[in-house]
């Protein structure tokens, strides 16, 4: 549903230290997911646009560069101070754009935080290497430098955590910044921009520009444009891979997911509910670290697991963020709506046992609102696409496998790689699952097991194209680049012209 457009607030851009109106003429529609209609509109920039703001960033990175990594880090610690005084802001932009309850908004603001907390500490993280004396007078050292413009693409789950996994490091590594959000939600980007600006940031070092592929094809291509983390859809994760390394770029693409949680008999059913009712449907499934499968091995965990879900979702409290009793929220967009609604409908076509559907939910109060409630199916198989693709919607496949070989397979198979879990109280086979399973983030007894920001976020197989995990070490290794100086001064050993390599040590 659309809003008479007099009522409809118009989004900017942020270059150089201030608010920029769009002028391509082109606008994406911001939705309130719980009311169901358009409240905003983001400009999508132009090429020009965008290239205006690269040359913003550009000229910004020598003096940035070369400041000093405390005075950098300074400016992250005066960061950090203002995201906790405007969490309240943060969530309430994060809720009414994206539809996630208020505390959920406020946690992945908080996990994002965390990564700030860990830029903070950039000077410890960059003193590099010294030998001595690697040869006759000759020292060595490896230090590690910026790479001047950096770009993120980030996607619409998480508008405040996403876009923090990217820039806090980026800039505390001496990089200047174009942040190219989810149009879907892009007010909380806008105003970190703000805050980093009142923290102390130089203008230029930090740009948001809105946008759609026309952005995101300018920041793959142009030369000036050294590095691009992209987070979001595998399709779309590859081709950003593809074009921005054909274009000599680093480029980390992190993307989708099918997350698995095996159940092993002897596993504590309670605490496996639990587990599920907060992965499977907290922020209604839209997260790349949701639970979407839980492979029973037997038939039993499936079978308790289902006796305990189920009264536990027919009470779940579904409706919009400003409901303080609120558990579940409505899904981003009525397209997504319908998407998520589609795979209900296949998943009945292909013979799985729908054991609480969520189509056709009514909220009292929000009519339109873009809900589907908390859906199960039992019995799904490897072949059927509510297995096979990704939903991104509160939709729960139950498989059920013979043995653990089987459902380590099952996971191992599957083209995606981001989390897993599994759920047991016998050592021997969680152990043995951490370390055959062909997955980047793996939980024990734990559903979603997200790295803290001191170590990095990261998936395997079609869920992760690029080299590098992201935030924590890895993230300074991405956003750095390596040299090693080796020096002789006058006053060491002089050996005349040297022709030949020689062996290890000596120069
Ligand atoms: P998306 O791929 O549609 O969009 C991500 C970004 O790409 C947005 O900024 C969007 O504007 C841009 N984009 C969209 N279409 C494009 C095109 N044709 N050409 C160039 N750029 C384009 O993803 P989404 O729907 O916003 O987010 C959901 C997806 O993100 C899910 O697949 C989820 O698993 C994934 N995700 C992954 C992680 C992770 O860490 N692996 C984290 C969060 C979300």
């Amino acid at each position: 549903m659309t809003r008479d457009s007099t009522n409809i607030q118009k989004l900017h851009h942020f270059v150089g230290g201030r608010k920029i109106d769009g002028n391509s003429g082109r606008f994406g529609d911001v939705f309130n997911p719980a009311l169901g209609i358009v409240t905003k509109h983001a400009p999508l920039a132009s090429k020009e646009e965008v290239e205006q703001a690269i040359s913003v960033a550009q000229e910004a990175f020598p003096a940035w560069a070369a400041t000093s990594a405390g005075r950098r880090a300074q400016v992250m610690f005066n960061f950090r101070d203002l995201i906790r005084s405007n969490m309240d802001r943060i969530a309430e932009l994060v809720s009414s754009e994206h539809g996630k309850t208020l505390d959920d908004a406020k946690g992945s603001t908080t996990r994002g935080l965390e990564v700030v907390e860990f830029a903070c500490g950039i000077s410890q993280m960059l003193k590099g290497e010294y030998s001595a004396n690697v040869a006759g007078g000759v020292d060595s050292w490896s230090t590690r430098q910026a790479l001047g413009v950096c770009a993120g693409i980030t996607p619409f789950n998480f508008p405040a955590m996403v876009p923090m996994w990217m820039f806090p490091m980026a800039i505390a590594c001496g990089n200047t910044f174009v942040l190219k959000p989810s149009e879907r939600d892009p007010s909380c980007p806008l105003f970190l921009a703000e805050l980093l600006k009142e923290a102390g940031l130089p203008d230029g070092v930090f740009n948001v520009i809105n946008g759609d592929k026309e952005a995101v094809d300018t920041l793959l291509t142009d030369d000036r444009v050294q590095a691009v983390s992209f987070v979001g859809s595998t399709t779309i994760g590859e081709y950003i891979y593809r074009t921005g390394t054909a274009s000599n770029k680093r480029v980390q693409a992190l993307c989708g997911a099918k997350n698995h949680m095996v159940v092993m008999p002897d596993a504590d059913m309670d605490q496996v509910t639990d587990a599920v009712m907060g992965a499977a449907y907290g922020s209604a499934g839209e997260r790349c670290m949701a639970i979407s499968v839980v492979v029973s091995v037997g038939d039993e965990p499936a079978d308790a697991l289902i006796e305990k879900l189920v009264p536990r979702l027919d009470s779940l409290k579904v409706g919009p963020y400003t409901e303080g009793a609120t558990e579940m929220g409505p899904v981003i967009n009525p397209d997504a709506k319908a998407k998520i609604e589609n795979y209900i409908g296949q998943g009945v076509e292909q013979g799985a046992t729908l054991v609480r559907d969520g189509r056709g939910i009514v909220v009292e109060g929000s009519e339109n609102g873009c809900f589907v409630g908390a859906t199960v199916f039992d019995n799904v198989t490897t072949e059927m696409s509510i297995y096979t693709d990704e939903i991104f919607g509160p939709v729960l496949s139950i498989v059920r496998a013979e043995s653990y070989e089987e459902a380590l397979q099952m996971i191992n198979d599957h083209e995606y790689g981001n989390g897993t879990a599994i759920f047991t109280r016998d050592g021997d086979t969680a152990r043995d699952f951490s370390d055959r399973v062909q997955i980047g983030m793996v939980g024990v007894n734990v559903p979603i097991p997200v790295p803290m920001a001191f170590h990095s976020f990261g998936g395997w197989k079609r869920s992760l194209f690029g080299d590098h995990a992201i935030h924590g070490p890895e993230g300074v290794r991405f956003y750095t680049k390596l040299k090693t100086v080796t020096a002789r001064w006058p006053s060491g050993i002089k050996e005349g012209a040297v022709f030949n390599f020689k062996a290890g040590g000596e120069h």
